[in-house]
């Protein structure tokens, strides 16, 4: 059995005093492949080290996450593009819109995150989303780059049918974690709905570790909670839970 944590930031401060048994915890309990999303330049640094201790593992991506875009975006962006030029990445992530903690930078968010699309696709590259509290204004952008060369995954997915199935017309896979575990989480009441071809895997660790974790640190060793919760939702094995979802991961990323 493999599971597939598509989006773990292992590269985090959080696990500077542990990160070799982190991995090997999560490894043990047969997570054995980790996408890891960028956040900004500051971060491409220790992601580049951490592929080079598990390179068989551990699977980059390149990009620039709403809540870094600031008054520096144009270096920021200028970084995400040399570096897409000059190595392979799996997709470019985490990239969006995120309302929740500040709007003043939402035009230039929504240029960020329009300008990274059209990178992905001339790179033949997924996108990786980060939505929060901006719905409406990612769809929006997504309507406008919708396409064959349009794809990727809507991480930390945590809103209603309706704008999973949204979602899913735009050849997004929906990224399902913690949340999905929560009382008030609400995804688990139509997720069997969905079907799982369109469901991957995720942590979003060291952040919203699931049940009974919740609160504390994350790690990708975590992810089996949500295994088993999905397990519960769409009635089949553990087993099943992870092939399938191990396996739109491969479509996705393409490894
Ligand atoms: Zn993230």
């Amino acid at each position: 059995m493999t599971i597939t944590d598509t989006h773990t930031h292992l590269y985090s401060e959080a696990f500077n005093e542990d990160r070799t048994e982190v991995i090997q915890r999560a490894i043990d309990k047969n997570v054995k492949r980790f996408f890891i999303p960028a956040i900004d330049s500051e971060t491409t640094q220790a992601m580049y080290d951490l592929e080079k201790r598990f390179p068989e593992n551990i699977f980059l991506m390149m990009g620039l996450h709403p809540t870094s875009v600031s008054e520096s975006v144009e270096e920021e962006l200028k970084h995400v593009e040399e570096e897409l030029a000059k190595r392979k990445f799996y997709a470019v992530g985490e990239i969006g819109i995120d309302l929740y903690w500040d709007k003043s930078f939402f035009e230039t968010q929504r240029k960020a995150f329009k300008r990274q699309i059209q990178l992905a696709k001339k790179h033949k590259l997924p996108i990786v989303i980060h939505c929060r509290e901006a719905f409406d204004e990612v769809f929006e952008v997504l309507e406008e780059e919708k396409g064959e060369d349009l794809y990727g995954i809507f991480h930390c997915f945590t809103g209603t049918k309706a704008q999973a199935e949204q979602a899913i017309s735009y050849n997004m896979k929906l990224g399902i974690g913690g949340v999905a575990t929560f009382k008030n989480g609400k995804i688990d009441q139509f997720l069997n709905e969905i079907d799982l071809k369109h469901i991957v895997l995720e942590t979003d660790s060291p952040y919203l570790a699931p049940k009974p974790y919740r609160g504390k640190r994350n790690e990708s060793a975590y992810v089996v909670k949500v295994v088993e919760k999905l397990s519960d939702i769409y009635k089949v094995s553990l087993e099943e839970i992870a092939a399938q979802t191990t396996q739109n991961s491969k479509d996705v990323f393409g490894i």
